[in-house]
């Protein structure tokens, strides 16, 4: 038996990269987990087949995390298979975007971009865990994913980096809002894990080999090694460890 068995999870960005791998991980433990995507519809779907002929559980639900009209939809979809609140155990604030190749940084980066970013990265998680917060059941977890750029500076990433510190506030205020129910709140910090996210970085000549050099493990992350840092925190046994940032990052940052 999984060690999630009979829990329920809502994890934001789940049909792709770092939130598919967690969907997975905790869909594997037993977990029946509301993925959410925002335009990858035939990824969601193909994952929630994939789970499912696995033996585990998990539905799609299509919204936006920074409107919050879309995300009081989500929820009611969410209730609707889950059942009355309180229903749910898990959640994770995965969903987010970076530059994607536009420049991002201090100097010249436009204030289009940075007004996404924030709306996506800070707000998104804001308005996910104000919707959620009546949901959870004790004993549960929040899990916001966050980054190392919100530890160190990162001149030509500003704005991002700004977005992943004010998550990590966010993650403190819902540590101390939750604890008296027995929820944990934690942020996953990852440094550069190789999915989409970081296409238009890795395109650049030389990228994997200097990222994996700096890294003092040796290589670059993978979407499972995130994953399974989230399930590590949604284990029983981590009951007690709450209102830390945890950097999940081959040691890059240290
Ligand atoms: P991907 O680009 O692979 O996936 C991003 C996910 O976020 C997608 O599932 C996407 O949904 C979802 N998303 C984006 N905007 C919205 C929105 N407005 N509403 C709902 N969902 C949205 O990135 P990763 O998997 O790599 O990143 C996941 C998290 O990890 C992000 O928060 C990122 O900041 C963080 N991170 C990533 C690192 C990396 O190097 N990859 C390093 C450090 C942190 P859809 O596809 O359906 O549109």
């Amino acid at each position: 038996m999984g060690c999630l068995e009979g829990k329920t999870a809502l994890v934001t960005g789940g049909a792709r990269g770092i939130g598919a791998a967690i969907v997975r991980r905790l869909a594997a433990e037993g977990a029946h987990v509301a993925l959410v995507y925002r335009g990858a519809a035939a990824a969601a779907q193909a994952l929630v087949a994939e789970v499912t002929a696995a033996g585990g559980k998990a539905f799609a639900i299509q919204a936006d995390v920074s409107d919050s009209a879309r995300i009081a939809e989500l929820f009611a979809a969410c209730d609707a298979v889950f059942g009355a609140a309180p229903n749910l155990d898990i959640l994770v604030n995965n969903a987010g975007i970076g530059s994607d190749g536009q420049d991002a940084s201090l100097r010249s980066g436009s204030e289009d971009l940075f007004d996404r970013m924030m709306a996506v990265n800070a707000k998104g998680p804001y308005l996910v865990t104000q919707a959620a917060l009546p949901r959870l059941r004790a004993n549960g977890r929040v899990v916001n994913i966050g980054s190392i750029s919100g530890k160190v500076a990162q001149p030509f990433a500003a704005g991002y980096a700004m977005t992943k510190r004010a998550l990590q506030s966010l993650t403190f205020s819902t540590a101390q809002q939750v604890a008296r129910q027995g929820i944990t709140c934690n942020l996953i910090a990852p440094g550069a894990v190789a999915t989409d996210f970081i296409a238009a970085l890795r395109e650049r000549p030389g990228f994997d080999e200097g990222n994996a050099k700096a890294t003092p493990m040796g290589r670059m992350g993978q979407p499972d090694d995130i994953a399974g840092a989230v399930l590590m925190l949604c284990r029983e046994e981590a009951r007690w460890v709450t209102g830390n940032v945890i950097e999940a990052a081959g040691g890059l940052a240290i």
